[in-house]
């Protein structure tokens, strides 16, 4: 497919406009650019075939299947879409004086009240651009809480092995040193591990529970414990809150800020860069630190982003939690790990489960013993998983599973959905087996196969440039 530069024909236009009939008036020529820009000249017709045909090459939640786990791309009801699009709040100028803009300083309250019910915060923040950022601003938190306290020896932020990549780093950025603690054979926290490392340097815990593996841990309330004896604050990684929200809350398990992706769980389609919102919540003694906007919290605070965040994803926010109601949020929560278990035991006959028991939301697959047997690996299934037209799950993470396949089916499948996706694991399993060949080098009919992801990743053109 041809770059929409490429189809570009000079002088071609979407629109054609008629004669000036008043004064031309010039730029002052030290204003004027020297060459015209470099946009591609197109008719109407072109334009919009030219992405459509885009449209058509990527797979989104509306195309099919898209178990990828950690990420919960789940379908977001239309009516989120819908309130986003009012004029009312897409004209809105970040400038405009508060008192023209009531109604919008409604949805932030309503959202943060909804939101502190959920997590049992009692603070919250929309400033945040995205989950990452978000974990920056509550462990900027927890260093600010110790700082004015005097308490300047609290260097070092503990991390689990199955954490999220974005813990640790959040952890550096915020200038704390970074300690591991390995994950028991549960793939829970190990307990002696985490006494091992806590003392008077802790600053505090980042943990993710359900944890990146999709299970709950027993011991939250004695880890979460443990940590504050050690004079250490708990922050919970809520990017992913689907799998418990409405039924149990993170302030209630023991933790003192928490961070929500509102583009995973709450109704903001993600992937793809597109905007995000991240909500910020902390317990009130965390509340002096909590950056703030006009809006919500008038003059005066720090911020970490400007004006109020990414004020249109906290209206798809606040559509979906009305909408969904007190009944809906936890309904939706048991669906997703209904969900997930229902699809992990449709698989298990075939590939194995990394821990063979209740999982959450996610769960994932080890896929070693069966590469050992076929020479097929997690790679291998995932590139097959397309020419089904299903997006592969989340390959290779966590860290503690080898050959892993993370899979997050998310509430919004149908029991249809589940059965036909199991069947195609089941028949990729038999495949590899008998046809290993056939499986190193799908996908068969997908517009790239196996890109070079190093180079992908490492040197990536995104950018066209006049040739
Ligand atoms: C997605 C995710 C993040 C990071 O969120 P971004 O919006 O991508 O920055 C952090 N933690 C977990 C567990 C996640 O799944």
């Amino acid at each position: 497919m041809k770059l929409i530069f490429e189809k570009s024909v000079p002088g071609r236009r979407c629109a054609i406009l008629p004669d000036c009939d008043v004064e031309q008036v010039s730029l002052p020529e030290e204003l004027r650019r020297e060459t015209a820009p470099a946009l591609p000249e197109l008719s109407e017709v072109d334009l919009s075939r030219h992405y459509t045909q885009l449209n058509q090459r990527v797979h989104g939640v509306n195309c099919g299947f898209y178990p990828l786990g950690s990420c919960t791309m789940k379908y977001n009801p239309r009516i989120d879409e819908d309130m986003a699009a009012l004029p009312g709040f897409t004209g809105v100028h970040p400038l405009a004086p508060a008192h023209a803009v009531e109604g919008c300083r409604e949805v932030l309250d309503t959202a943060a009240a909804y939101l502190r019910e959920i997590t049992g915060m009692d603070g919250m923040t929309f400033q945040p651009a995205a989950g990452a950022h978000g974990e920056f601003t509550g462990v900027l938190l927890i260093k600010q809480y110790h700082r004015s306290r005097g308490d300047l020896g609290r260097k070092k932020i503990i991390v689990p092995d199955s954490a999220h990549g974005t813990n640790p780093a959040t952890a550096a950025m915020c200038g704390f040193e970074v300690v591991n603690i390995p994950s028991g054979p549960d793939g829970c926290v190990d307990l002696e591990a985490l006494k091992a490392v806590l003392g008077e340097d802790t600053a505090g815990l980042m943990l993710t529970n359900p944890n990146t593996v999709g299970l709950f841990d027993p011991n939250i309330l004695e880890i979460t414990r443990l940590v504050h004896e050690a004079g250490g604050l708990c922050y919970y990684d809520g990017a992913n809150l689907n799998a418990v929200m409405g039924v149990v809350r993170p302030g209630d398990m023991g933790f003192d800020c928490i961070h929500m992706n509102l583009h995973k769980t709450f109704a903001t389609p993600h992937g793809g860069g597109g905007p995000g919102a991240c909500a910020v919540g902390c317990k009130a003694f965390l509340k002096p630190f909590l950056p703030a906007s006009r809006l919500m919290d008038g003059e005066g605070h720090i911020q970490v982003r400007s004006f109020a965040g990414n004020f249109l994803v906290v209206v798809r926010a606040l559509t979906y939690l009305m909408t969904l109601g007190r009944e809906g949020i936890p309904e939706a929560a048991e669906n997703a790990v209904l969900n997930a278990n229902y699809l992990m035991h449709q698989i298990k006959g075939s590939f194995s489960p990394a821990f063979d028991r209740i999982c959450m939301h996610e769960f994932v697959l080890n896929l070693s013993g069966y590469k050992k047997e076929t020479g097929v690996s997690a790679l291998d299934v995932a590139k097959s998983l397309i020419d089904y037209g299903m997006h592969p799950p989340t390959m290779y993470f966590p860290m503690i599973v080898h050959e892993a396949l993370m899979l997050e089916p998310t509430e919004t499948e149908s029991k249809e959905t589940l059965d036909w996706a199991a069947q195609v694991f089941r028949q990729l399993y038999e495949l590899g087996k008998t046809d290993p060949e056939a499986m190193h080098a799908a996908p068969h009919h997908a517009q790239i196969g196996r890109p070079d992801e190093v180079r992908a990743a490492r040197t990536p053109v995104v950018r066209w440039t006049k040739p």
